[in-house]
């Protein structure tokens, strides 16, 4: 028999049922993948939470594998603090009314200098398609990318920043920003978020923090944030 295209297999109306359906066995089947044989856990997931707001982070660090959800140390403090001050959801709200992806779900080990090793090119290749996969079962209206990694996913830096390789150094072209963006064959909006890790001090000193809690306004004005719970809105 045929293949069905994407579309056809996810199409545009999908009644709430087949969606949380289709998305239970693609996270079935993504915890079960081991295609990148340098990882070093298996993959963490969020789990199906059906929604038109997905939050994308850039890999797992040591302990999400342990604890079996992402953002669970110390960046996830910031994060989950940052949606309860501007969108005034707690960490379980957001966790039970935002799906969860990553640009690679599974723990990439450390690199030299003792920090986590960042995803290599083939190792994003290879989860991508779990990523294009659920914006076609979910459809969202709105993607939150955390960090650069995950911002490159969706964003050409260099088309908006100027040289990519002066990106980290621009993210005030991109953090603070919404953007139209389209993937595996869907339109959404995007407003990315820098990494709220302690390593970058970005989103703390001048013009990262204002630009941040502009990004975090924005996010919490998006009709799509704003439906999930009735949620508090900063002006
Ligand atoms: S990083 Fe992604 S593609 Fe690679 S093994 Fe983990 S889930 Fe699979």
């Amino acid at each position: 028999m045929a293949k069905q295209s994407p579309k056809a297999q996810y199409p545009d109306v999908m009644a709430r049922p087949t969606r949380h359906a289709l998305l239970n066995q693609h996270v079935a089947e993504l915890l079960k993948c081991r295609r990148c044989p340098r990882m070093k856990s298996t993959p963490v997931s969020g789990g199906a939470i059906v929604s038109d707001v997905m939050i994308i982070g850039q890999a797992p660090g040591p302990r999400e594998p342990v604890l079996q959800r992402p953002f669970a140390h110390t960046a996830g403090k910031t994060l989950f603090r940052w949606f309860e001050e501007f969108c005034g959801m707690n960490e379980g709200v957001v966790r039970s009314k935002i799906y969860f992806a990553a640009v690679c779900r599974c723990f990439p080990g450390k690199n030299s200098s003792g920090g986590d090793r960042v995803p290599a090119p083939d190792e994003v290749r290879n989860c991508s398609s779990w990523m294009d996969d659920e914006i076609r079962i979910l459809q969202p209206r709105l993607i939150i990318p955390v960090g650069r990694l995950a911002i490159m996913q969706f964003i050409d830096c260099a088309d908006v920043a100027g040289d990519a390789d002066s990106f980290p150094y621009r993210l005030d072209r991109i953090i603070g920003h919404r953007f139209r963006v389209t993937r595996a064959e869907h339109r959404f909006d995007v407003i990315p978020l820098p990494h709220p890790s302690g390593a970058s001090p970005w989103h703390k000193i001048p013009p990262g923090k204002a630009l941040t809690e502009r990004a975090l306004k924005l996010i919490a004005c998006h009709p799509a944030v704003a439906a999930l719970c009735g949620c508090r809105r900063r002006s």
